[in-house]
C-alpha cells in the first residue's frame, strides 16, 4: 500500500459529474452506486442492449430498496435519472472522471482510453476497472497519463466496500485525489495501492485459491473445505467464491499473478481450477462450477 487514502484528501477536486465505459456486471454496478449515492453518471456502451441491461439491473436493486420501505418511488425515479444511458460521447465534454469498465482486453481498452481521452476536457480523470491490466501498460498510450490510475471495484459492486486505487508511475497526486474522494462519495473505502499484478487484494487471494486447488488435487471433499472456511468466520468459502468469480476469470488472474510472481505462483502441473475451466464448468456464469445452479 502506498499511503493512505485520507492524506490525499485535501487535494481533491469536486467530482461532480461522471461516466462509465461499459455497462456490463461492473459498468452497470458502478452506475447503480453512483447514482444512489447521488453522483450523475453517464452510462457509454457500444451496445443497446448492454444499456437495456445495465438499466434492467439498477432499477431492480433500487427496486428492492424501494419494497423495503427505504427509498420512495420518486426518490426512486429522482435516483435513477442520475444515471444517463448513452451511445455516444455527445456529452463527455462536462465530465470530471470516467471509470473504464469495458472487456478485459487490452487492445480494446487501449482504444477505448485513447478515444475517450479524446473526447473529454485536459482535467478529466481516466480511471481503468481493470482487474489483470498493469496501469503502467494502459498509460503507455495516453496523451495525460497523469490523469490516468486504476479504481478496481469488487464484484457485486453495491455489495463490496473496497476500491483500490492504484496509482501509476505518471499519475498525479490530483487524479489520486477526486478518484479517492469519489470513491467515498460512492460510499466506499478506497485504498492507494501501487501498480503491480494482482494489485493487493488478489495478491492475497490467489495465493489462497491455490491451497484451496491443492487440497482438493491431493482428495480434500471441496464442500467440506467450504464449510470449515465458515465455520472459521469467512462468508463463504473458497470452492464458492471461486464459482462467483468464475473459472475462465481466475484462470486468467492466475496466469498474469504467475508471470508477475514466478517463485511463488507458477506451478509445473494443471490446477484443478484449471480442469475445471478445460471442462466447461466456469461457475455462476454458466450455471456449473464446484456446485450446480440448475
Ligand atoms: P462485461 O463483459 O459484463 O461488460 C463489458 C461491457 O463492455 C459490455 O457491455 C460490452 O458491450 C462493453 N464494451 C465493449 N467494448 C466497449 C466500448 N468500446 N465502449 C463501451 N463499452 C464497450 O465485463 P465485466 O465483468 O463488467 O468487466 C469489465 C471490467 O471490469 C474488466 O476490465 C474486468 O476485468 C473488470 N472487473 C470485473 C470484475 C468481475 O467480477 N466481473 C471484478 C472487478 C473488475
Amino acid at each position: 500500500v502506498k499511503k493512505a487514502g485520507s492524506q490525499y484528501a485535501g487535494q481533491a477536486q469536486p467530482v461532480k459529474q461522471t461516466a462509465v465505459l461499459g455497462a456490463g456486471i461492473m459498468g452497470g454496478g458502478i452506475a447503480y452506486q453512483s447514482a444512489s449515492k447521488g453522483t450523475p453518471i453517464l452510462m457509454k456502451d457500444i451496445k443497446e442492449e448492454a444499456i437495456e441491461l445495465g438499466l434492467k439491473e439498477a432499477r431492480k436493486l433500487f427496486g428492492k430498496q424501494l419494497e423495503r420501505g427505504k427509498l420512495t418511488s420518486d426518490g426512486m425515479a429522482q435516483k435513477l435519472s442520475n444515471i444517463r444511458p448513452t451511445l455516444s460521447y455527445g456529452d463527455f465534454g462536462n465530465v470530471d472522471l470516467v471509470v473504464e469498465a469495458v472487456v478485459e482486453n487490452p487492445k480494446v481498452k487501449d482504444a477505448v482510453l485513447t478515444e475517450v481521452e479524446s473526447q473529454v476536457s485536459d482535467t478529466t480523470i481516466l480511471a481503468s476497472n481493470t482487474s489483470t491490466i498493469s496501469i503502467n501498460r494502459l498509460a503507455e498510450n495516453l496523451k495525460r497519463p497523469e490523469n490516468f490510475c486504476g479504481m478496481h471495484f469488487f464484484n457485486p459492486v453495491h455489495r463490496m466496500p473496497l476500491v483500490e486505487v492504484i496509482r501509476g508511475e505518471k499519475t498525479s497526486d490530483a487524479a489520486v485525489a477526486a478518484t479517492v474522494a469519489y470513491a467515498r462519495a460512492m460510499g466506499k473505502t478506497p485504498i492507494v495501492v501501487n501498480d503491480c499484478p494482482g494489485f493487493l487484494v488478489n495478491r492475497v487471494l490467489f495465493p489462497y485459491f491455490g491451497g484451496f486447488s491443492m487440497l482438493v488435487e491431493q482428495g480434500a471433499d471441496f464442500q467440506r473445505v467450504d464449510k470449515v472456511m465458515e465455520k472459521f468466520g469467512w462468508p463463504m468459502g473458497p470452492a464458492y467464491l471461486l464459482d462467483v468469480v468464475g473459472m475462465d476469470t481466475a484462470v486468467h488472474a492466475n496466469e498474469v499473478m504467475a508471470e508477475g510472481f514466478p517463485d511463488r505462483m507458477a506451478r509445473e502441473e494443471k490446477t484443478a481450477i484449471q480442469v475445471m475451466f478445460e471442462n466447461d464448468r466456469l461457475g455462476q456464469k454458466n450455471a456449473k462450477g464446484f456446485y450446480g445452479y440448475e
